[in-house]
Formats: C-alpha cells, structure tokens, sequence
C-alpha cells in the first residue's frame, strides 16, 4: 500500500527537499509513498492572489484566508477521503513516536503548512482540521514541521528501513531511550569499548544494553519513566 502525503504550503519546491534523499528518496522512488505538495495559491482568487489578511481584531503580521485554505482543502481532500487532515502548529499535540505509529497505519495524511500568524479559526473548525506540534518552540513555517513529520512516518513504512530490527529497538520505541553505541576502532584516542560488547555473550550484552538505557532515560528523562508506571 502506498501512502499518499498531500500537502498545502505557499511554498511547494520545499517538499520533498530533504526526503528526496537516502532512504526516504529510495522510498518515493519505488512508490512505497507520494509526496504531493499543493499551493494554497492557486486557490487565491482575487487578481493578486493574496492568500492572507490582517488580523480581525488588530494586532501584529497577517493571517491565512479560510475561504482561500477551505478551497484548497476541498480539492485536495473532498468529503470521504480518509485520510487525516493536519494542521501543522506550535498549538497542537506534540509529535512523538505513538502518533506517528499512529499515522504509518493509514492511507496518507493531508499536511496543511500555516505561515504568517497562523490560519483563520474557521478553516481549522470546518474541515476538522488537527493541529500538530513538533515541540516548544515556533517556526517560521510550517514546511519544516511537515517535512520531520513524515520522515518519521516515513521510514516505518513496510519495506523502507533495511534492517526492520533497528526500527525496534530506537530510543522511544520501549519507553527509554537508546544505550550507548561503539564501532571500530577498538580504541580510539585511549577510550576503548566498553569490554562487555566484545564478549560474544548476547544475553548478558542485552541486558548491559537494558540497564544503560534505564539509567539514560532516568538521568536525562524521568518524565519517560512516570509515563510507563502511569499508563
Ligand atoms: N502565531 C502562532 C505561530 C505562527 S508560526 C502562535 O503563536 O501559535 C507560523 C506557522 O509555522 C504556523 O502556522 C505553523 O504552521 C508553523 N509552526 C510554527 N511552529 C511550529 C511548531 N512548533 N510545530 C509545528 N508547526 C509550527
């Protein structure tokens, strides 16, 4: 099955950008995903396709035109697609490795891009639009938000990552974050690795892995921890 990305940017050479590249690349060129960016302008309609408009209101920079979005939307995305719809914004449910599982089950996802202030609540409301953050922090678009999302979503389609394996065991995947990794040399700058990797004995790496996974995720997010216990 082939997952159908639409998105709606005011700037669509940005897409597919950084995942026309690497395994993402190899992956939209067998066709395991589509990447189908849409200007919001082509739905302006006014002689100078303005596609935004002060804030009612007042106040500062400008907003995106729900009747111009709305249009863009609907043709994009008619009644009955079922793909999700996505807003990406600094307001939403922030991004993490669950809601992206969540997404590589669907058909595709529908990615509207703000810019400026935002967009129009309306548009938001009208065509059930849900809002997703990539963190704490604001962009100056949503392009870059977008491209993260589906890189994420992306690499967990069947088939895309070489080794399903290493899909398994990220940082996040089991609740923790990942152990620490080494490769050649065996010394490097004096540091060796740790001698246990060499050993052979796979059970008693596995759990050295285990234990210095726990002690990352407590020593740098215990927040991970609460949520397993909480759950
Ligand atoms: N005035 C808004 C920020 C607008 S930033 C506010 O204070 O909430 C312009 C656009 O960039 C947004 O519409 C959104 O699409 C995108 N954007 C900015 N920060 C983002 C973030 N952390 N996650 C996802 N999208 C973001």
């Amino acid at each position: 099955m082939t997952f159908r990305a639409s998105i709606l940017t005011l700037y669509p050479d940005m897409f597919p950008g950084p995942l026309g590249h690497s395994l993402a690349g190899k992956a939209l060129a067998r066709g395991d995903w589509t990447c189908e960016p849409v200007n919001i302008r082509d739905f302006a309609t006014d002689k100078h396709a303005n596609v935004d408009d002060t804030p009612a209101g007042g106040g500062a920079g400008m907003v995106l035109r729900a009747d111009v979005l709305g249009r863009a939307i609907d043709a994009v995305s008619p009644e009955g697609d079922p793909r999700p719809r996505l807003l990406m914004s600094p307001r939403g449910r922030t991004l993490d490795q669950e809601f992206v599982r969540e997404l590589v089950e669907r058909d595709g996802a529908v990615i509207v891009c703000g810019r400026f202030e935002g967009v129009d609540q309306r548009v938001i409301d009208g065509r059930g639009l849900q809002e997703v953050s990539i963190g704490d922090y604001i962009l100056s678009g949503g392009e870059i938000a977008a491209l993260t999302l589906l890189d994420a979503v992306v690499r967990l389609l069947p088939g895309v990552m070489g080794n399903a394996v290493s899909g398994t065991y990220e940082s996040f995947e089991n609740g923790l974050l990942e152990h620490p990794h080494y490769t050649r040399p065996a010394e490097w700058e004096g540091r060796e690795i740790p001698q246990i990797l060499t050993s052979g004995n796979h059970a008693k790496i596995n759990e050295w892995r285990h234990e210095q996974a726990l002690a990352l995720t407590l020593k740098r997010r215990p927040d991970l921890l609460d949520d397993e216990t909480s759950e």
